[in-house]
């Protein structure tokens, strides 16, 4: 049994700053330390999403461009490199990780890049930028097993928290650069070894990298973005979909 099971998308990092850049052909400049501008850019998407399905869904996003409704999404010009910091970890919890990146690879068409095992500590405001650890170039997704200790909003019944920081210039999109999965690792641990416990598992992954590329919180409770784990709802729903179909479409911003 899961239910009670909540599961939150809480900002780990930034929470949507807009930064503006000079204009007229200076260099941008950002108001904190950063890569150089294009890393890794291609001049096309590096592959296309899975078509929603048709009718669509309930699905709804973190953050939406200027106009509204264009949700903000990761460049999908560009890989996304991630890399995970093992303490605490389940067995069996990188490939959890790896199965549930691969499912979320396939939807959205993101190319995600692992990057390997990282000591970075999980932390309230992390550095986007981390050239001394990372190279330079954006930090990567840092996805960790945490304490309850290490993450307070991982105690009781929440089982992981995401998000992803997101930055705009001025005449860009807004997008995301780089962002964190914290994985409460005594809860895996103990969903792990219930009967079943591995599709469970899987789905909480799936969740929170759902609210790490742009998905955030529905009310109807056969999606699988809906707070709290539901039974039988193991895998994207319809409207996870449809959402998630539109996040694998965002724009490719070179500027950043
Ligand atoms: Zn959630």
């Amino acid at each position: 049994m899961v239910a009670g099971l909540a599961l939150t998308g809480l900002f780990l990092h930034a929470a949507g700053v807009a930064i503006p850049g000079l204009t007229g052909g200076s260099p941008v400049v950002l108001g904190f330390p950063h890569p150089k501008a294009g890393i890794e850019e291609s001049d096309h998407s590096l592959s296309e999403p899975t078509a929603a399905p048709a009718g669509g869904g309930p699905h709804a996003f973190v953050a939406v461009q200027s106009d509204g409704k264009t949700p903000v999404a990761y460049d999908p010009c560009r890989p996304i490199h991630y890399v995970v910091r093992p303490d605490n970890a389940p067995v069996g919890g990188l490939q959890l990780i790896t199965d549930a990146i691969a499912r979320v690879s396939q939807l959205t068409g993101l190319q995600f890049r692992y990057d390997g095992t990282t000591e970075e500590p999980p932390t309230k405001n992390r550095a986007l930028y981390q050239p001394d650890r990372y190279g330079k170039r954006w930090a990567p997704v840092l996805i960790s097993w945490d304490t309850t200790a290490e993450d307070p909003n991982l105690a009781a019944d929440v089982a992981g928290e995401a998000g992803s920081a997101r930055l705009a210039l001025t005449g860009t999109p807004t997008v995301y650069v780089t962002g964190g999965v914290a994985l409460d690792a005594a809860q895996f641990t103990q969903i792990l070894n219930r009967p079943g416990g591995t599709a469970h598992a899987r789905a909480v992954v799936l969740h929170e990298l759902g609210h790490l590329v742009g998905l955030a919180h529905v009310t109807d409770p056969t999606q699988l973005m809906f707070p709290e784990a539901s039974p039988g709802v193991l895998d994207y729903a319809v409207g996870d979909l449809t959402g998630l179909s539109q996040l694998g479409a965002g724009a490719c911003v070179p500027q950043l």
